[in-house]
């Protein structure tokens, strides 16, 4: 229950895991200064979007809802309207704000979302709109306070950026080159969230195998070695990571997975496409066969492993031959769940200004395609463990079903019968009918 003279604040956040976790921190900061979270955007003191750029149409959502809040600004003088994250990054952005919405009273990027105390303290005492977008980032990020959405489970950043520059994708130019946390304060913070309560972490990165951060001695530690000094920690009962590159991911990844009790069995591998020839243009340096291998390898050394991945339809070039590659991939690796995207030209990226785009015809087509291929494929995966007791994670109740919601740990869901206090805890449930990526269950 919210009081009417306490301060509210709501962070609407668009896009991936590392984004959600950011606004977990800003939502710290918030709680530290006193705030509540709000009903919604509307009634809200503090409002801040946390943007994506990853899709070229992302601003068409987020500047209708800012323009909706322009009456609650009128209304209430000292909202504040922030907006941040990966499209803060891009000038036009910044300039269609300043230009269309003058009550936006705060705009910062990603390279300094350490400092966001601070300039919600200026946008509070400023006159003036408070504009912070830096072109690079200066250091690894300082420690944040940071407000949980689950309080027994967390994401924890340990690296920042991306060296890959795949054709298509314009993380790196957002978000900058490759940056790793040292493994002391990785670990200290995983042990501050293990003594709040928290008994699953998951490790982020856009890229996370090639994590290179610095140990106490000023040694480099690998992403293998720091997964197995992370599974060691007292109290942690589950262990997670994303996202995997194919092209780094090694023997030694496997043989920790595969030899920590605790580390999630579920490897996210975004292959991207079926055909090499489009690997090659993607600039993603795996072919098909390496990735296949690296499949099968995985699923040789650890029983039970969930496998899912990202696929793009419709890059630039891909021909019908290419596309059944893509088709067939999906058929050989019978993949537990695949993320399906159609190609959208995002401007600022190499694949843009490529000669040959894909009419977008085709690309819907293809994608219908490949979605009834997945469908087909990955539902022979779940089959064989129906009849098993598995522990799972209870994450939530769902109110209206009654149901609880738990997760394997290779990442399955399953819905069961249960006492709304088991969230949080980790019980057995037999898994009894499988529906697309979740089952049915019921708790022993
Ligand atoms: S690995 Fe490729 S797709 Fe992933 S963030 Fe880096 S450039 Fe983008």
């Amino acid at each position: 229950m919210i009081s009417k003279s306490q301060k509210t604040y709501k962070i609407i956040t668009f896009g991936c895991q590392m984004n959600a976790r950011d606004s977990e921190k800003l939502a710290g900061v918030l709680e530290e200064k006193g705030y509540v979270e709000g009903i919604d955007d509307v009634s809200s003191d503090i409002v801040i979007f946390n943007t994506c750029t990853v899709r070229e149409n992302a601003s068409n959502r987020l500047y209708g809802r800012v323009g909706y809040l322009k009456k609650s600004c009128m209304e209430n003088k000292n909202k504040i309207v922030g907006i941040c994250g990966c499209m803060m990054q891009e000038k036009d952005e910044v300039e269609t704000i300043k230009k269309k919405y003058p009550y936006v009273k705060l705009i910062f990027g990603t390279h300094n979302i350490d400092e966001f105390s601070l300039y919600i303290d200026r946008a509070l005492s400023e006159d003036k709109r408070v504009i912070e977008v830096r072109d690079k980032a200066l250091g690894v990020e300082r420690d944040m306070p940071s407000k949980r959405v689950f309080p027994f489970k967390c994401g924890v950043n340990i690296m920042y950026g991306c060296d890959n520059f795949c054709a298509y994708c314009i993380v790196p130019y957002v978000r900058g080159r490759e940056r790793s946390r040292d493994v002391k304060a990785i670990i200290d913070e995983i042990k501050r969230d293990i003594a709040d309560g928290v008994i699953e972490v998951m490790l982020l990165g856009q890229n996370v195998n090639s994590y290179k951060g610095k140990d106490t001695d000023g040694n480099i530690v690998s992403f293998p070695d720091l997964l197995d000094r992370v599974c060691k920690i007292e109290g942690l009962k589950r262990v997670r990571f994303m996202t995997s590159h194919p092209k780094d991911l090694s023997d030694e990844l496997i043989k920790v997975v595969r030899d920590n009790e605790n580390c999630c069995k579920h490897i996210h591998l975004p292959v991207q496409s079926g055909s090499t020839h489009i690997l090659e243009m993607m600039n993603r340096h795996y072919t098909r066969d390496s990735y296949v291998d690296i499949v099968d390898k995985i699923r040789r050394e650890i029983p039970d492993v969930a496998i899912t991945t990202d696929i793009i339809v419709g890059f630039p070039g891909e021909s019908e031959d290419d596309f059944e590659a893509t088709l067939s991939l999906v058929k050989e690796v019978k993949f537990d769940s695949v993320f399906t995207f159609e190609y959208s030209k995002r401007t600022g990226t190499k694949a843009a200004s490529m000669e040959n785009q894909v009419d977008e015809k085709v690309v819907k087509d293809r994608f219908e395609r490949l979605l009834k291929e997945v469908e087909s494929s990955s539902r022979t995966n779940i089959d064989r463990y129906i009849g098993r007791v598995i522990d799972v994670l209870v994450e939530s109740k769902d109110r209206e079903k009654g149901k609880l919601t738990g997760r394997l740990s290779n990442n399955y869901l399953v819905h069961f019968d249960g006492d709304e206090s088991l969230v949080g805890k980790i019980v057995d449930v037999k898994l009894i009918k499988p529906f697309g990526f979740y089952f049915e269950g019921k708790l022993c």
